[in-house]
């Protein structure tokens, strides 16, 4: 479950949540385990993973923006689905996004964090970084992009634009350098 659950979703029994020790760095007040008597079973109420793919190409990062919000840009990103590891389900929104192609293997992790992007809705994010030499194609907007396109922060800094509050939130600043600055980091190591 992704958010906290009222009913058992196996029986349909209103469920009862157990105590359970604050262990995250985020306070959370509700409980994450819940217990369905009738199954005499647990339900659980946990985070969705996520994450987001810093495509580097010297001084500029990739952008999209989001379909959501016109004006408001990000790394692309989006939620791991069935099956896939973090890098998997990055890969795969990066070429939804983007149009550009990426072997999972030639991605580096650069950055992970949790937060609650919908009330009530937990996420832990992976991000990743690889060199535009590294991926295959042509930047084409797609799926949840209506654009798509390299800046540097510069560049960005002087546009209309502004980063989306998801992304913000993400990295913890709005600064576009200092994401460039860490992928650029992880890849040089
Ligand atoms: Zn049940």
């Amino acid at each position: 479950m992704n958010q906290p659950p009222e009913y058992c979703p196996y029986c349909g029994t209103p469920v009862t949540g157990v105590e359970t020790p604050m262990l995250g760095a985020v306070a959370v007040e509700t409980p994450m385990v819940y217990r369905c008597d009738s199954c005499d079973d647990y339900v659980f109420y946990n985070p969705t993973p996520g994450g987001s793919t810093a495509v580097v190409d010297g001084e500029s990062l990739l952008l999209v923006e989001d379909f959501r919000a016109s004006g408001e840009w990000k790394l692309p990103a989006g939620r791991i689905e069935l099956g896939e590891s973090p890098r998997e389900g990055v890969a795969r929104e990066l070429e939804e996004e983007t149009g550009l192609s990426v072997d999972p293997a030639e991605l580096t992790y650069f950055y992970d964090s949790s937060g609650e992007p919908v009330a009530e809705q937990y996420m832990v994010n992976v991000d990743y970084a690889v060199p535009r030499s590294k991926t295959t194609g042509t930047v084409d907007a797609g799926s949840d992009a209506t654009d798509a396109r390299f800046f540097t922060p510069a560049e960005f800094a002087d546009s209309a634009y502004s980063l989306r509050e998801s992304h913000v939130d993400r990295f913890g600043t709005d600064s576009l350098e200092w994401v460039l600055e860490e992928a650029r980091r992880a890849l040089e190591e």
